[in-house]
């Protein structure tokens, strides 16, 4: 007998493109409808994004595990994440990694997604409430960052706080008319570069 999330991971992922054991294996073993709202529960294996509350949404599950794959997490990374919306990514992070720092503007939304990620046991991340496009100095540099919310221009605390070598994958909003660009930012000493991925829907990333 497989579970919902099994299934997911043979139907949805590895047919398109996700190919890393470990971040499959993380996918599994997360339970996605216990981010989710009574009502949306029952939608929690479908292959698309969902609503959480405060308008905001839990990404679509093929969305979250190749933004995990790109980011190349190893498992004594420190990560990063900016929009912690429900807490899904980054309980699928907290299997992938050391330590997980999440960071949310909605206070409402962080408390709630504290809740759920103590109550399922992920000890590993924390939640903080706070302008992620300063990212989170206290615990900087990190390995990886994953952003969860299209930056129109790629904040610079966040490059600031890449570790040499360190990966980040955020969406950047190129013009309104069009989807975002899915990038992975890599720093090699003083520089950075980067590579496209895919295009993308994310809602926006504030700044204040
Ligand atoms: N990773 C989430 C989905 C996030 S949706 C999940 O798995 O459920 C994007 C989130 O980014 C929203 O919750 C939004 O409130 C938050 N957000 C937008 N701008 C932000 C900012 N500057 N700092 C922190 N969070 C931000």
């Amino acid at each position: 007998m497989s579970t919902p999330a099994q299934r997911m991971v043979a139907e949805q992922l590895r047919p398109h493109g996700v190919t890393d054991e470990r971040v499959l294996n993380a996918m599994a073993s997360v339970p996605r409808e216990e981010f989710l709202s009574p009502r949306m529960r029952r939608h929690a294996y479908e292959d698309r994004a969902l609503a959480i509350d405060c308008g905001q949404t839990i990404s679509q599950p093929l969305v979250v595990a190749l933004m995990a794959q790109a980011a190349s997490p190893n498992p004594d990374d420190i990560a990063l994440e900016v929009g912690t919306g429900s807490g899904y990514a980054a309980a699928v992070t907290s299997r992938l990694c050391r330590r997980v720092i999440t960071i949310e503007r909605e206070p409402a939304l962080a408390e709630h997604a504290s809740e759920t990620l103590r109550r399922l046991r992920f000890d590993n991340v924390e939640v903080a409430v706070g302008d992620g496009t300063l990212g989170w100095q206290a615990e900087a540099p990190y390995d990886v960052i994953l952003v969860a919310a299209a930056a129109s221009e790629v904040p610079q605390a966040l490059l600031d706080q890449l570790r040499d070598g360190g990966r980040m994958v955020i969406p950047v909003a190129i013009s309104v008319h069009e989807p975002q660009d899915l990038r992975v930012y890599v720093r090699q000493g003083s520089q950075v570069v980067y590579r496209s991925l895919f295009p993308v829907l994310f809602v926006p990333l504030r700044s204040g």
